[in-house]
């Protein structure tokens, strides 16, 4: 028994894992149900470092030294589980077994407390960075238990991306916290993609410029504060060129885009936690309306009219409406990071988890698709205790809304008389106006709320539960 940590399942996820695990000097187990692919990876990248093929389960967790650590990287659901319980069946009290799939935390947690019934360590990591992440340096977030982190943390950080130096993995809290975060940050993904879409209409349907002409535009954006790994891949994205046709590619992928279930899962938890995460939430339905096939070709045939973009503007004017874009996409972006985060505030709560934000912060800036610069910003902002509430009322986030606020309303204006859809620009710019109101018309709803339903309101003079009795004549008020 030498190995000091073990991989199961080598498609392209583990595989990687378990290449980056070996070329940072640990001794690591490999098993897949199939053995061709452990041959295939023992045979392609063998010399990388010391591995320790094995042909059974049995044979796999006997090579591991103790406390055994084993990382399961098998198909996400059954597969996950018949593996977890393989392994438990297999394994002695105080051994740990790593679920490093996409798995959602609630199923971690019952995973997590079947396990550890059995005296054995269960720890959901949510690892980003894709296959390339996996095998250069992802950022990761286990859950679980601290004795287990004691085992875990230098092993995941030999292979975890280096911010400015730092590991991008830190111990996010106990049984589905981890999963739980690595959920989040696919939310704040696909804002952070949706916003980056809008603008990019904006510019191509409003202002009629080429793809590579707005690739340039990211370009440029990129260094500034919205210097980020998403910016960078969409300039990229747009500066390419179809081989077959010579036009843009963008031009000839389908406008249908996929997911996989985390962004869903994000506004479904939020919605049962009551955390607004209007940002995310409109990002997942924007994908959703973009893959209704039919419903669009319908909306087609049915010729409405209305304005489609495309309108003349000096010079000048274009540029200052792409400056204009740009801080309402920061302006937006900051309200999606402040959702976020304040849904994981509300899981903390609910699930009872001790989640340093700031910390959540720094393991994010390298490794994972959200990768950012401002996220120094933002980790900051939560140590210096400046974001407990929301992160828009720390004084860097706050006095860059208020920087960007004129543009971020010429934005949402144009963008709604030019007949061009921006759900998270409009949403994020909704959500802050409602929080700088005093008065919302919730009073308005509450006043309906008791007419039918009698639910009773409260008073802005006085305490107390009131009703009024609608149907009485005269409307007498009565206090219950
Ligand atoms: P797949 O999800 O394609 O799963 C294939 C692997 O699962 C193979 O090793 C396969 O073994 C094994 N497997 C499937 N069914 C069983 C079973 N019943 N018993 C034992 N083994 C089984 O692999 P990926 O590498 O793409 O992803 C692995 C995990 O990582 C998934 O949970 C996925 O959600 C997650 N993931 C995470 C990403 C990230 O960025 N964090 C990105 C992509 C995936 P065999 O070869 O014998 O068929």
């Amino acid at each position: 028994a030498e190995a000091n940590v073990g991989v199961v399942g080598l498609a392209a996820m583990g595989a990687s894992l378990s290449r980056n695990l070996a070329r940072h000097g640990n001794k690591v187990a490999v098993f897949n149900r199939h053995y061709s692919r452990t041959e295939k990876l023992i045979a392609e990248h063998g010399d990388e470092g010391q591995f320790f093929p094995a042909k059974t389960l049995k044979e796999f967790v006997d090579s591991l030294s103790k406390p055994r650590t084993a990382i399961i990287m098998v198909k996400a659901g059954a597969p996950t589980d018949e593996m977890i319980n393989d392994l438990a069946d297999l394994m002695e009290p105080g051994d740990i077994i790593v679920d490093a799939g996409n798995s959602y935390f609630k199923d971690t947690i019952k995973r997590e407390k079947a396990i550890r019934a059995r005296g054995l360590h269960f720890v959901g990591c949510g690892v980003s960075g894709g296959e390339e992440g996996a095998l250069l340096g992802p950022s990761m977030m286990p859950g679980g238990t601290e004795e287990s982190w004691k085992t875990l943390k230098p092993i995941l950080e030999s292979i975890s991306a280096k911010a400015e130096g730092e590991p991008c993995v830190t111990h996010i809290g106990s049984d589905g916290a981890g999963h739980f975060v690595k959920m989040v940050h696919n939310g704040i993904e696909y804002s952070d993609m949706q916003l980056i879409a809008e603008s990019y209409d904006l510019m191509r349907r409003g202002l009629g410029m080429e793809p590579g002409e707005i690739g340039d535009v990211f370009e440029e954006w990129n260094k500034t504060e919205l210097d980020s790994y998403l910016i960078e891949i969409t300039s990229e994205v747009l500066h390419e060129v179809d081989k077959k046709t010579g036009k843009p590619l963008v031009d000839v992928i389908v406008d249908h885009a996929g997911m996989k279930g985390t962004g869903t899962w994000t506004v479904q938890t939020a919605l049962e936690l009551a955390v607004p995460v209007t940002g995310i939430g409109e990002a997942v339905f924007a994908r959703g309306l973009s893959s209704q096939g039919e419903l669009r070709e319908e909306a087609q045939r049915q010729n409405f009219e209305g304005p489609t973009g495309s309108v003349e503007m000096p010079l000048e004017e274009r540029q200052a409406f792409v400056n204009d874009i740009r801080e309402a996409l920061y302006a937006s972006k900051i309200v999606a990071y402040a959702q976020g985060f304040n849904e994981i505030t509300a899981a903390a709560k609910e699930y009872d988890w001790n989640i340093d934000l700031a910390a959540v912060a720094r393991i994010w800036r390298g490794g994972c698709i959200i990768r950012a610069k401002f996220l120094n910003r933002i980790s900051d902002a939560f140590e210096a205790g400046d974001a407990n509430v929301s992160l828009l009322f720390a004084p860097y986030f706050k006095d860059a809304i208020e920087t960007a606020e004129r543009s971020w309303r010429r934005v949402v204006a144009r963008a709604v008389t030019f007949g061009i859809p921006v759900p998270v620009f409009s949403s994020s710019l909704a959500y802050f106006d409602g929080l700088r109101s005093k008065r919302l018309p919730a009073a308005l709803i509450q006043g309906q709320r008791d007419f039918f339903g009698a639910h009773t309101y409260q008073r802005v003079d006085e305490p107390g539960t009131f009703h009024t009795l609608w149907a009485e004549p005269g409307r007498k008020e009565i206090t219950l």
